[in-house]
């Protein structure tokens, strides 16, 4: 199998490993006599599981990995590395999509899946206070049996943690009404490069007090402390979402109903669009799942939904419905049901799935302007032309962020070289378009090359001045990000 991912793009290997490797039996017996011989793990076979995350970049096994049940166990371990210069990559259930929870070989991985507890929900202040290593959906459930809701809805929502989705500023498909991982948390409890903790934040709405180290910790991608606790913002629980799905000749006129939308003041609490590619892609793995709605030769689909509450959800989607419309949208569906609406939804939840099934696949995120989507969308039909390849595009076209999805013969060296040379494209159009080379999965292994172009030289230097000041030895997973 062709590795698309050259070794510039998998960071450092040989920088310190000698050391390290000579250091192992040392630190092994300083970890165990910190956190307990049962969390450190050294089997190679559980070690392998450790290697990479969902990005599709191999990686080596690393050194160790440690089951950290406290913020006192992740103390002791980020101590034990600074002494013996070895790099710590944090990982949470290791779902991130650019590489950033990936191994080196000097590494110890550090695993917050026993920082297990939701420690408090605070009904009269809309807060919960929760350990880094908690599934996010198991904290949304926890809040739901309180008539409370945590809006944050990764994809992998069922899987991935919540110091995952602070770290990588997670995002999902109701981030267009209510915002990102980032919008929802108020403070956080952070275990800092030297082994001491920082607690950053308030328990209160509003305060401006100091710097906002909560911001800067946000998106850090472990690169600046190991985030152990947070305290989460919560909403009251929404009303039923009401559903519309609209089919239209183009992706053009998909984007300027979009952008029509949004002048009409209506809120939608989810806008999402998947591209001829992508529709035709559904239908053949799975048929769209849209009831009655003729998809004939639809050149894109645009799936929106409202939870205004009764009433105003379904003026809202009269509105979208008619905007829809007046755009040239060659079929219209919309229900108030929020099953039916679950069942309209089905074809976009499983658009990355119908594209696997078609080849190998590299997943890119990138955002850029809502009015510049059509542009982003027709310029990635054009380097899957020029590069003689499938892509598939799809994504929250409400806030901008959209997922060309490169598929290409993994066994055929050319095909996979044209993939990488199609993806970095696409990351470029972004930028020449006004946008960023990620929207929501982060930087991590996948976008480092990109990053300063996005930046600019300052903007780096001040990136590199903040990691020198947070992390002088560069213990915290090197080599990602920048
Ligand atoms: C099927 C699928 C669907 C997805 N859908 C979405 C989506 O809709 N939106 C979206 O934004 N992402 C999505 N993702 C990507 C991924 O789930 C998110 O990036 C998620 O936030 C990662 O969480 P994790 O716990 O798996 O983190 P990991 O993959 O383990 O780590 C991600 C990064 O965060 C760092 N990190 C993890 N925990 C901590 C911590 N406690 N302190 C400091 N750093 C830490 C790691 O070092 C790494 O750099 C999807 C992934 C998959 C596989």
């Amino acid at each position: 199998v062709a590795d698309v991912w050259p070794r510039e793009d998998k960071g450092p290997t040989q920088a310190a490993i000698l050391q390290a490797m000579t250091a192992t039996p040392v630190l092994l017996a300083r970890l165990e006599a910190a956190v307990g011989g049962d969390a450190v793990l050294t089997d190679p076979a559980v070690l392998d599981g450790y290697r990479t995350d969902e990005a599709g970049i191999d990686a080596p096994r690393p050194a160790v990995a440690v089951v950290a049940r406290s913020t006192a166990d992740v103390q002791a371990v980020v101590r034990a590395a600074v002494e013996h210069r070895v790099p710590v990559v944090t990982r949470g259930a290791g779902t991130g999509l650019a590489g950033g929870a990936n191994a080196r070989e000097d590494a110890i991985v550090l695993l917050t899946r026993g920082l297990d507890r939701i420690v408090d929900i605070d009904e009269g202040n809309l807060t919960a206070e929760v350990d880094a290593g908690v599934i996010t959906s198991a904290l949304n459930a926890a809040v739901a049996a309180r008539g409370l809701w945590y809006p944050p809805d990764p994809a992998s929502i069922d899987t991935c943690t919540i110091g995952g989705n602070i770290a990588t500023n997670a995002g999902g498909m109701c981030c267009l009404k209510y915002g990102v991982t980032g919008d929802f948390v108020l403070g956080l409890e952070v275990v800092l490069a030297d082994g001491d903790v920082l607690r950053t934040g308030r328990t209160t709405m509003k305060g401006v007090a100091g710097y906002d180290l909560t911001r800067l910790f946000v998106g850090s991608e472990g690169t600046l402390g190991i985030v152990t606790r947070a305290r989460l913002r919560l909403l009251p629980a929404p009303q039923p979402p009401a559903t519309l799905v609209a089919a239209f000749p183009t992706v053009h006129a998909a984007g300027s109903a979009v952008v029509a939308a949004t002048a009409t003041g209506v809120r939608p609490s989810l806008l999402e669009l998947m591209d001829r590619t992508t529709v035709a892609a559904v239908e053949e793995f799975a048929g769209s799942g849209l009831g009655d709605l003729d998809l004939g030769d639809a050149g894109a689909l645009l799936l929106a939904q409202s939870d205004a509450g009764p009433a105003q959800a379904a003026y809202e989607l009269d509105r979208l419905t008619a905007v829809c419309q007046a755009a040239g949208a060659t079929a219209t569906t919309s229900t108030t049901d929020p099953v039916q609406g679950e069942k309209l939804l089905a074809a976009r939840r499983v658009a990355y799935t119908a594209l696997q099934a078609k080849g190998a696949t590299l997943l890119d995120d990138v955002a850029v302007p809502r009015p510049r989507i059509p542009e982003l969308v027709e310029r990635t039909e054009a380097i899957a032309a020029q590069h003689d390849l499938v892509i598939g595009t799809f994504g929250h076209i409400g806030d901008g962020n959209m997922h060309p999805t490169v598929v290409y013969d993994a066994a055929d060296d050319a095909a996979s070289r044209r993939a990488r040379d199609a993806f970095d494209a696409i990351v470029e159009t972004a930028l020449d378009l006004g946008g960023t080379i990620t929207g929501e999965h982060g930087v991590g292994l996948v976008k480092r090359s990109h990053l300063p172009g996005e930046i600019g030289p300052v903007g780096y230097r001040v990136h590199r001045a903040v990691k020198a000041a947070l992390d002088p030895l560069d213990i915290l997973n090197p080599g990602k990000a920048f």
